[in-house]
C-alpha cells in the first residue's frame, strides 16, 4: 500500500464524474470537518475522503482505493475508540450521509443504511413501540456497533443487536454486492456478527423489532463511593437472580456540576447503579425498590420516564472531540476481590471527566448457543470499561495510566474482552477477544472474503 499522497488525477477526475456524493480532498472547505472523528485524541488526515451516497458509491471508491494502493478506512458513526475509522494519506469512505431508514411496524422489520446514528434508529422505531437493542449513547453509529456485537439497555431481554440481524448487504473488497443472512452467505452472515468490518463494507441492515418502552423505569441511584464495597456485595446477590427485563450499569466517577447535582456533592466521588427495566412500569418499580432503599444514596433519578430520554442520558458524559482511553476486559463475576479493586481506584479518579462503566451482561445474551455467532463473551458475568478521558490534550497521559493500571489490577481476574471495546493492542488481544476457535473460523472467512487484507483498518483478522 502506499503512504504517500500522490493520487493519479485522471483516477480522482474518472471518480468524480459519475459519484453522487462527495468527494473532498486537503485543500476543499471542510475537509478538517470531515476527517475528524469523535475521539478527539485521533488526528489524522486522509488524501481522499469519499462521501458515499449508496452503493454504486461505495463500489467506485473501493475501486480507485484498489488501483492506486491506497490504505482504507471505513465509517460509519466515526466512534472507533481507538479511531479506525480514519487514516493517514489514504482512503476514508464515509457511509455517513446514507441515512436511510424503513420501518415496517406490521412485519415489525427495519432496515437501515450505514451512516444511521443510534439515536436516529430508536426515533424511527420508538414511533411504533419497537426497537432493536443497541447501544447507550445516541450519537454512536449502527455499523460499528453491530459488527461487533452490541451491548445495551435491552440485551438481556431481546440479545445482542446481532442477535436481531436478518440480512446484511455487504460490498467485498472486489467491488462484489453480497447478501448474507441465514439463508444466503450463511458462513458470511454468521462472522458478520461480531467479526467487525474486517468481510467488507456493509451498506444495508434489515434487523427485526421488538417491543420496548414507550416508558421505562430507568435512571441511577448513587451513593458515596466510600460506601463501594457494600454497595457492589449488595448489587452482586440482588442482579444473581433479576429478571430479563432489568439491565444495570454500575458507574464510578466524579460528581458532575450539573443543575440537579447538590453544591456540596460535585467533584466527590460517587459509584452509581444505573438502571433501566424495559417492562410493565409498576413491575419496574417493584423490582427496583430494595435498590433504591440500599444504604444512604446521595443522589437518585431512577423513574418512570420514556425510553427516548433514557437512552441519551450518557450522551453529556462522552461528547464529540474530547480525549478519551479505554480498556476492557469481562468477568465471571463480582468476586470478593475484584470488589476490592473497584473501591480502590474508584477513589484515584482525578479527571473529572473520567469514569467506569461496569455493565451487568447474562439474561438473552448468555442463553443463545456461543458457536451462533462470531461474537465471544456471552457467557461473560459483566464488563468492564474503564474510561481514562480529558477534555483536551492536558493531563490526558495521567488517565491513560490510571485506567491501564486499573485494568492490570484486574488482570487476575479477565475471561476475555469485547472487540469493541479495544484500543489498538494488537493481534494477540484480536485472537483473545474472539477465542482460538472462533479467531480460525474468522480467518478462514478473511481469506475467502478479503484475501489480501483490503480491510484492515478494524480489529483485524489477518487472512494469513
Ligand atoms: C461514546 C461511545 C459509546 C459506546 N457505547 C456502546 C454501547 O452502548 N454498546 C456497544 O456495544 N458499543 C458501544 N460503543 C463501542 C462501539 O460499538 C464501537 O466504537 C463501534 O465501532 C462504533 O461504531 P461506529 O459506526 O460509530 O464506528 P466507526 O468508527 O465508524 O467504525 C468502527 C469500525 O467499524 C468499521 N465499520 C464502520 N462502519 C462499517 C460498515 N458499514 N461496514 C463495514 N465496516 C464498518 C470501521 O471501519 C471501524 O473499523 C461505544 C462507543 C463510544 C465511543
Amino acid at each position: 500500500m502506499t503512504q504517500g499522497t500522490e493520487i493519479d488525477r485522471s483516477a480522482v477526475d474518472e471518480l468524480q464524474a459519475t459519484f453522487r456524493g462527495d468527494i473532498v480532498r486537503p485543500d476543499d472547505a471542510g475537509y478538517d470537518d470531515h476527517r475528524k472523528v469523535w475521539n478527539g485524541s485521533i488526528d489524522r488526515r486522509p488524501a481522499i475522503i469519499a462521501r458515499c451516497t449508496g452503493v454504486a458509491d461505495v463500489r467506485a471508491a473501493i475501486k480507485l482505493a484498489r488501483s492506486q494502493g491506497l490504505l482504507t478506512a471505513v465509517r460509519g458513526g466515526g466512534h472507533s475508540f481507538p479511531g479506525l475509522s480514519v487514516c493517514d494519506d489514504g482512503m476514508l469512505i464515509d457511509l455517513g450521509l446514507m441515512k436511510d431508514i424503513r420501518v415496517d411496524p406490521e412485519a415489525r422489520t427495519v432496515r437501515v443504511q450505514a451512516g444511521v446514528l443510534l439515536g436516529e434508529l430508536d426515533r424511527e422505531t420508538q414511533e411504533f413501540g419497537l426497537a432493536v437493542p443497541s447501544g447507550i449513547v445516541t450519537h454512536t453509529g449502527v455499523a460499528g456497533l453491530t459488527l461487533g456485537g452490541g451491548i445495551g439497555w435491552v440485551m438481556r431481554k431481546y440479545g445482542l443487536s446481532i442477535d436481531q440481524l436478518l440480512s446484511a448487504d455487504v460490498i467485498t473488497a472486489d467491488g462484489e454486492l453480497v447478501r448474507a443472512s441465514e439463508r444466503e452467505n450463511s458462513d458470511l452472515f454468521w462472522g458478520l456478527r461480531g467479526g467487525g468490518g474486517n468481510f467488507g463494507i456493509v451498506t444495508d441492515f434489515e434487523f427485526r423489532l421488538n417491543p420496548v418502552g414507550p416508558y421505562a423505569v430507568a435512571g441511577p441511584v448513587f451513593w458515596k463511593m466510600e460506601d463501594a464495597r457494600d454497595l457492589l456485595k449488595f448489587y452482586r446477590d440482588w442482579t444473581s437472580d433479576c429478571p430479563d427485563e432489568l439491565m444495570t450499569i454500575a458507574v464510578q466517577r466524579r460528581a458532575p456540576a450539573l443543575p440537579f447535582v447538590p453544591p456540596d456533592l460535585v467533584g466527590k466521588h460517587v459509584i452509581g447503579v444505573t438502571a433501566c427495566y424495559a417492562g410493565p412500569v409498576e413491575d419496574g418499580e417493584r423490582v427496583l425498590r430494595p435498590l433504591k432503599e440500599f444504604g444512604s444514596p446521595v443522589l437518585d433519578f431512577c423513574q418512570p420516564k420514556p425510553y427516548l430520554e433514557h437512552q441519551k442520558m450518557f450522551d453529556p458524559s462522552f461528547p464529540h472531540g474530547w480525549h478519551y482511553y479505554f480498556r476492557a476486559c469481562d468477568v465471571a463475576g463480582l468476586s470478593d476481590e475484584v470488589i476490592d479493586v473497584v473501591a480502590e481506584y474508584g477513589m484515584r479518579i482525578v479527571s473529572p471527566v473520567t469514569s467506569i462503566a461496569l455493565w451487568q451482561m447474562g439474561g438473552a445474551v448468555g442463553r443463545i448457543d456461543d458457536d451462533a455467532t462470531a461474537f465471544n463473551g456471552r457467557k461473560a458475568g459483566f464488563t468492564f470499561n474503564i474510561n481514562g478521558n480529558s477534555t483536551t490534550a492536558e493531563g490526558f497521559d495521567a488517565e491513560r495510566e490510571w485506567a491501564r493500571d486499573y485494568w492490570a489490577a484486574l488482570a487476575p481476574h479477565h475471561t476475555g474482552v469485547y472487540v469493541n471495546f479495544l484500543m489498538e493492542e494488537g493481534q494477540e488481544r484480536v485472537r483473545q477477544a474472539y477465542g482460538a476457535a472462533k479467531y480460525e473460523r474468522l480467518k478462514a472467512l478473511k481469506r475467502q472474503y478479503d484475501p489480501t487484507n483490503f480491510f484492515r483498518l478494524n480489529q483485524n483478522i489477518r487472512p494469513d
